[in-house]
């Protein structure tokens, strides 16, 4: 049995997944003649309280659209230090959108409205433009971490009163949203975007979903064209999205006992150093001098436990749908046996 918390992108579609993606009506989607794509899109923007929503490859794909469409060649995005869309991108924003970007320094990804406040440019033709705020909710570098609801409305506010556009990377929102019993409606409100992703703790095998007004999603299908982004009968993956947004949100609470649960048990190994705040799906902990990440990890690998380095001496965990309380006592029992652990 092979444990792999590497990400919870790592899941197959399960039985049921796959006999809704099996019976599935298709058609051709770049002619916007899928019923099951246009039924997902649907279900989405309603879900936010939106006008429309547009369905991706990937949360790369909505999160580069949502910055090209937001924005012209020589503006600002702000954004956190430790966000996707700068550091796990390629460098999409200048790439696809030549924007620069200025990085504030959060608390495990979230900075505040202040922070944003502080870091718009002046009306100065020295200055690149600021024009778009972006959230990351929940922070996958800041180890799952949720934003507070209020703060968000803060950024809004301040967002509002500037003339910039608020984009949320929700890659992991529903992780957020079982946990603090929060409502998509919220955000959809809060913010000019969304970007959610199906193939994370969803459990859907590919794709991803742009929300927003009418007029913005009609011309963020331009830009997905062409990024290369249209698909054509992918109906037969908009089913397995639509599936797991009916069937896989509220398991997310299993996903984060069970984060907490590895937790502990990291918490307990001598090297351990210190292991983050668990708020949802993501365990990241960081190891002594003792103990390098990369062999740390390839002693677990040789034991069938797979783990990803978040740098030099922090190691990330990621429960998800595939990983069950048969595999968590594996888990445990493993870790013991090669590395001990005071009690
Ligand atoms: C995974 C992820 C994305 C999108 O990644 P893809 O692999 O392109 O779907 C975006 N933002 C965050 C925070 C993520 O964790």
């Amino acid at each position: 049995m092979k444990i792999d918390l590497r990400s919870d992108t790592v899941t197959k579609p399960t039985r049921n997944m796959l006999e809704a993606m099996f019976s599935a009506e298709v058609g051709d989607d770049v002619f916007d003649e899928d019923p099951t794509i246009i039924a997902l899109e649907a279900k989405a923007s309603d879900l936010f309280g939106k006008e429309a929503a547009l369905f991706c490859p990937s949360g790369t794909m909505t999160n580069q659209i949502a910055i090209k469409v937001h924005t012209q060649p020589g503006d600002e995005v702000i954004c956190d230090e430790t966000a996707h869309i700068y550091n796990y991108e390629g460098g999409g924003i200048a790439f696809n959108s030549g924007c620069s970007v200025r990085l504030l320094h959060g608390d495990r990804g979230r900075y505040t409205a202040t922070d944003v406040v502080n870091n718009i440019n002046p009306d100065n033709i020295h200055h690149p433009v600021t024009n778009l705020v972006v959230v990351e909710n929940t922070s996958n570098r800041g180890g799952g971490s949720i934003w507070s609801l209020a703060e968000i409305a803060r950024i809004h506010d301040v967002c509002r009163e500037n003339g910039l556009k608020i984009h949320l990377d929700g890659a992991r929102l529903f992780n957020a949203l079982v946990e603090t019993k929060g409502s998509t409606n919220d955000f959809g409100q809060l913010f000019d975007t969304v970007s959610i992703c199906l193939s994370k703790g969803l459990g859907a095998p590919v794709g991803s979903l742009l929300i927003g007004s009418k007029d913005f999603i009609r011309q963020a299908r331009r830009v997905r064209k062409v990024f290369g982004g249209g698909m054509r009968q992918a109906g037969y993956l908009a089913a397995a999205g639509i599936y797991a947004l009916d069937h896989h949100i509220k398991r997310l609470k299993d996903d984060h006992s069970r984060a907490r649960q590895i937790g502990e048990i990291m918490g307990k190994l001598p090297f351990v150093e210190e292991v983050l705040p668990i708020e949802t799906n993501i365990v990241v902990f960081r190891l002594n001098d003792h103990m390098p990440s990369e062999a740390f990890i390839k002693t677990l690998a040789e034991n069938d436990i797979l783990v990803v380095a978040f740098g030099k001496q922090t190691v990330r965990m990621v429960t998800h749908l595939d990983f069950d309380d048969v595999q968590l006592e594996a888990f445990e029992g493993i870790v013991k046996r090669l590395f001990g652990g005071k009690n």
